[in-house]
């Protein structure tokens, strides 16, 4: 195992977007239905079809203000957005010839950066506790600031953004388009603690009569894994990985690793393990039909691998530290070396702390122990994606000014 210097770090990352004219041609293609299921689709429903229409009818300005009125981190979601379980996914252009492109025309209004100005509210005298400085913690301190409402945000890593910033891989989610959405949510309402850890740094104790409402935005972070697995020198776990492979300016280098998992993030692991292993192996427990991730990361994940094996799931080392497999449905063991094993299979909330606040039945919030105290993003939404996280956001912020008995 040598290091070398990371060639994972932002750097090589060519920005893809369209122009105007592939983007108006683009937009033509729109069928204008009169039920629009990309918008019907969307579950922040940032309206395809009108930001489309305006694109038809010349108004490029009123599009790109559009789309930021409608979803705060258009020019992120327009990166990442699974867009064919969404807007594209219904899309019927497509019993035509090919759905319309509507995360590209998303994305190019949003690089054109047109917000309208801002109405702040007056300051009432209500502070709020925002735990976790992921994309959902700073929409929400944003919608606060607006209303009238000061907030702090606790966050335990060195950088605001999240999974965004922490994990997902600079090559597809480069620090300058996060910063592009992220930058201009904060403001002087919004005080920033950063590497600060609720529940270990800070404790409700400490806080508990300094805010009127406690909001939890710590998303999923408690990573699944095996007791045989666990403190093992040759395993790490996704979340680490990615974490390594977007910050580290040197890292080590491997024969082989092999990723095991068949999510999104296991295929943005094996992605990154191209770049620093010889040999990269994914290995799934089930049949290649039944992998999870979605269509966009498999092409990047197959793109990426040596060999995929399926039907495998972990079983202990053997004596010279390579693992076991069993077959899934079967009992026949088979060892896979490697000199890296990464571990992508699943995340939870972790409920250490989280249960003294909320009912949680199976890693599930279920319900609030306190009134003053919220919740938001993907500790609270289904698809574990950034539309559904921030989809969740505006009911929260509603149920805290009704709760606060502000207008
Ligand atoms: C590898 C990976 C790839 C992904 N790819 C996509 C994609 O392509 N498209 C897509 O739409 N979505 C994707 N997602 C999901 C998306 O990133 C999340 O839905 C989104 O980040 C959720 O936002 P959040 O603010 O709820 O949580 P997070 O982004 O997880 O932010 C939570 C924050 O809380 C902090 N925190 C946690 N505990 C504490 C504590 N005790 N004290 C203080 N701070 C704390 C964390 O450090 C973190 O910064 C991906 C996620 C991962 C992990």
């Amino acid at each position: 195992m040598a290091k070398k210097n990371n060639p994972l770090i932002e750097d090589n990352y060519q920005e893809e977007l369209l122009d105007l004219t592939q983007i108006q041609a683009e937009a033509k293609r729109c069928l204008n239905c009169k039920a629009p299921r990309c918008s019907l689709m969307c579950p922040m429903q940032c309206e395809p079809h009108r930001f489309i229409a305006l694109l038809n009818s010349g108004n490029i300005e009123e599009a790109a203000k559009f789309v930021y009125e409608k979803n705060l981190l258009s020019y992120i979601c327009g990166h990442i957005c699974p867009s064919e379980k969404y807007c594209e996914k219904n899309c019927l252009r497509g019993r035509i010839d090919r759905v319309v492109k509507v995360r590209e025309i998303h994305r190019y209004l949003a690089s054109l950066n047109r917000r309208d100005e801002e109405e702040f509210q007056p300051l009432n005298n209500k502070h709020a506790l925002i735990i976790g400085g992921g994309p959902v913690g700073l929409v929400m301190a944003h919608k606060l600031a607006k209303r009238g409402l000061k907030s702090t945000i606790l966050e335990k890593s060195l950088y605001l953004g999240g999974a965004l910033r922490q994990q997902i891989p600079a090559f597809r989610l480069p620090s300058s388009v996060i910063e592009h959405d992220l930058n201009p949510l904060l403001n002087e309402r919004i005080e920033v603690k950063l590497n600060t850890t609720f529940g270990k740094d800070v404790t409700y104790e400490d806080i508990k009569d300094k805010y009127y409402a406690t909001i939890f935005t710590t998303g999923l972070d408690k990573a699944r894994t095996y007791n045989f697995m666990k403190n093992h020198p040759k395993v790490v776990l996704a979340h680490d990985f990615l974490k390594m492979c977007r910050h580290e300016l040197d890292v080590d280098t491997y024969d082989k690793i092999v990723v095991i998992g068949g999510s999104d993030t296991a295929m943005d692991c094996l992605a990154s393990a191209k770049s620093i292993a010889k040999e990269v192996v994914g290995v799934y427990r089930r049949e290649k039909e039944r992998l999870r991730a979605n269509k966009e990361s498999l092409e990047m994940g197959f793109k990426a691998v040596d060999d995929f094996i399926f039907n495998r799931t972990p079983l202990r080392f053997d004596e010279v530290g390579n693992m076991v497999f069993k077959n899934y449905y079967g009992e026949e063991e088979e060892t896979i070396p490697a000199s890296l094993y990464v571990l992508a299979i699943g995340v939870l909330i972790d409920d250490s702390y989280l249960k003294n606040f909320f009912e949680i039945v199976e890693g599930i919030i279920k319900g609030k122990k306190m009134p003053n105290v919220f919740y938001a993003g993907d500790i609270s939404s289904p698809d574990k994606t950034l539309v559904s996280a921030l989809s969740t956001v505006e009911e929260v912020v509603k149920e805290i000014f009704e709760y606060l008995k502000l207008d």
